[in-house]
């Protein structure tokens, strides 16, 4: 009983991760923060898992963004580009939906991770 007061003692001390204060949407997570993502996020402290998630966040967006930036020229170019320019644009924009569809499978199983984690230890 003792051991288990100076343990609560000892959690409570330690800073949560602050998902809920930078994603909204996330919900509150119990796990410590270890993580700062100074960088990206004005100083959260984040849970790793939570980090690497938000990383994800990130190059998924800046991605998505050179993806409609593509989508935007080869509409305006309209057959006036040479063919080769057109096709290796495209090329690379196909990989990038390919890289796309891969970040939010993963994104979408470090989620369901957090969430199994969460339930699981109540
Ligand atoms: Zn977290």
């Amino acid at each position: 009983m003792f051991s288990e007061d100076t343990n609560k003692h000892f959690t409570d001390q330690q800073p949560r991760c602050e998902i809920a204060k930078t994603l909204v949407e996330e919900g509150e997570c119990q796990w410590p923060g270890e993580v700062h993502l100074a960088s990206l996020l004005y100083g959260s402290l984040l849970c790793a898992a939570h980090a690497e998630l938000l990383k994800l966040r990130e190059r998924f967006k800046s991605m998505l963004g050179k993806v409609f930036e593509m989508d935007q020229w080869l509409e305006s170019v309209n057959g006036e580009a040479d063919e080769l320019r057109v096709r290796r644009a495209e090329h690379h924009r196909n990989e990038l939906v390919e890289q796309l569809r891969f970040h939010r499978t993963r994104m979408d199983l470090m989620r369901d991770e957090l969430l199994l984690d969460k339930d699981g230890t109540t």
